[in-house]
């Protein structure tokens, strides 16, 4: 079945190259689309509160914020320093009204200059555990769902150093068993699509209640950018609908949210960009 257009959410990424927050929101109520999923910068450059005034007037959804996490950090401060940083996250996204706040977990500890400092993965990847554990307690307070984002394997020391939804859900368990409301995970085909386990590791969300957001895009052959060469949908070799399929049984009712990082798309002209979002959505995902 084809998804129903008032599904379609945009991430704010996907046009961050043409247009400022505030045109993207006037953008999406032109195009009749009725979520969106802005970014930190996006929303400094336009002020919290005034960010959160357009979107509520807009009528969207915020079907996440982008982003908190980068736990790892050389030493402790930087590590303290990482944690407040992201209380400061889950404090814009209420002020949002965001749905969650998406974790990017982050990869090895790095210099200042942004050079890996270390090869223990598992190092790395014990901070991150520790990281949400502790930023857990405040984003319970303040009722914001965390969402863990498992990152494809390529981004493993740069980015995200949880790189299956097998490794999010078992983090899950071990730091929220039976409280999928606090903490859960979102999806982006875009970095599980190939796991022999997806299906399964779908359905184990769903029965925790912590499927937080379904991220799209598709996968291009060949790729020729490993951060900024995504694809719109339909244009790869990703099985949309069939995913959507494992969301949708898993229990997952929220919106499908496009996410496109593609200097290809950053060229276009946006209202287009937008028009085929729409035409995609409803007839490649
Ligand atoms: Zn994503």
């Amino acid at each position: 079945m084809r998804p129903a257009p008032d599904r379609l959410s945009i991430n704010t990424a996907t046009l961050r190259a043409q247009w400022s927050l505030a045109e993207i929101v006037d953008g999406l109520a032109r195009h009749g689309i009725h979520g969106i999923a802005p970014w930190r910068d996006q929303v400094a450059n336009l002020g919290l509160a005034a960010s959160a005034a357009r979107i509520r007037d807009a009528g969207l959804t915020v079907t996440g914020y982008c982003r908190g996490g980068m736990f790892p950090a050389i030493d402790a401060a930087g590590r303290a320093a990482a944690l407040d940083d992201n209380r400061r996250a889950v404090d814009e996204a209420v002020a949002l009204g965001a749905r969650c706040l998406v974790l990017v977990v982050g990869g090895l500890p790095k210099d200042p200059r942004g050079a890996p400092v270390s090869r223990d993965l598992g190092a790395a990847r014990g901070m991150v555990r520790d990281g949400i554990g502790a930023l857990l307690e405040h984003a319970r307070a303040a009722r914001m769902p965390l969402a863990i984002e498992p990152l494809h394997p390529m981004y493993a020391a740069d980015r995200a150093c949880v790189n299956t939804l097998a490794q999010a859900n078992d983090l899950c368990d071990e730091l929220a068993p039976s409280d999928g409301a606090a903490l859960g995970v979102a999806v982006d085909a875009y970095h599980v699509w190939w796991d022999p386990a997806l299906e399964r590791e779908i359905a184990r969300a769903g029965r925790a209640g912590r499927l937080h957001a379904w991220h799209i895009c598709d996968w291009l052959v060949p790729t020729t950018d490993l951060l900024n060469d995504r694809g719109m949908m339909g244009d790869g070799v990703i099985d949309l609908p069939r995913i959507r399929g494992w969301m949708e049984a898993a229990g997952y009712e929220g919106l499908h949210e496009v996410e496109i990082f593609s200097t290809r798309w950053w060229a276009e002209d946006a209202d287009r960009v937008l028009d085929t979002c729409r035409a995609r959505h409803r007839d490649a995902s």
